[in-house]
């Protein structure tokens, strides 16, 4: 009985391990069976990234560098009002107005670089405030928020009055700043009503303020923001915000790679 029991033992364990030498994956099947994920089109476009982060990649249209503002003129047309310094910043001219880029963009990856003036003049709104206007229509605030309380929804990174910033990583005035950006473009039938709407994610002197938050619609001072179809492309709008005075905010190395 007990003989017939081993017995019995060592062939069940005979067959269960035969068995599991048939079900062992053998490496040759799993390399084929691997291969169906893999995807080796399109193959990326190679770019040469700047030294730094802030450098323009290979395939960027440099929209400002120091070195002229020819990309740029008055929003609505005609000559800038901003002045370009002998160090190569383009510095705002209060009451000379917005400018805009004479190229048009849709879904965009943006950098651009600020600088509040180091002299402290004027308090909340009034300090420092200019603004990037993604297709002249969506405001990421550009503001001095060091030290300067604002309404949240108003202050530097926020997308103004829509989305306050997840944090505030704002340098001191007189300090360079940099934002960037990705935008998706917000997208229309073609009887106007709004297909899907813009979203945007912005780094702020590297630190994420705006994690892919869905835009309510264009940037608005008073009431509710709201859609209104527009080109596929537009011009992208830095703000004079020249109301009032404390706000000669200055720029350099700003660069896009439409999307
Ligand atoms: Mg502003």
């Amino acid at each position: 009985m007990m003989k017939q029991l081993i017995i019995t033992t060592i062939i069940t364990g005979l067959s269960a391990s035969a068995s599991f030498a048939q079900q062992k994956p053998n490496m040759d099947s799993l390399v084929k069976e691997s291969k169906k994920t893999e995807v080796w089109e399109p193959v990326p476009a190679i770019v040469t990234p700047g030294k730094l982060a802030s450098d323009a990649p290979s395939d960027a249209i440099i929209l400002f560098n120091g070195k002229n503002t020819n990309a740029f003129q008055k929003e609505g047309g005609g000559p800038i009002g901003w002045k370009m310094d002998a160090q190569g910043i383009l510095n705002v001219v209060k009451g000379s107005g917005n400018i805009e880029t004479k190229e048009k963009f849709g879904s965009c990856q943006l950098h651009i670089e600020w600088r509040t003036p180091a002299t402290i003049a004027g308090a909340g709104q009034s300090r420092g405030n200019s603004g990037i206007f993604l297709m002249g229509k969506y405001e990421l605030q550009v503001l001095d928020s060091y030290n300067n309380p604002s309404y949240s929804n108003g202050q530097a990174g926020s997308i103004y009055k829509q989305f306050i910033p997840l944090v505030n990583a704002s340098k001191k005035p007189g300090e360079w700043q940099s934002y960037d950006i990705v935008f998706n473009a917000p997208q229309f039938f073609s009887d106007g009503k709004l297909q899907q709407p813009a979203t945007i994610t912005v780094f702020h002197n590297g630190v994420l303020v705006q994690n892919n938050i869905t835009i309510q619609g264009s940037t608005e001072w008073i009431g509710a923001a709201s859609y209104k179809k527009h080109a596929d492309k537009e011009s992208l709008v830095i703000q004079d915000h020249g109301m009032d005075g404390g706000n000669p905010v200055s720029f350099r190395n700003i660069w896009i790679r439409p999307l």
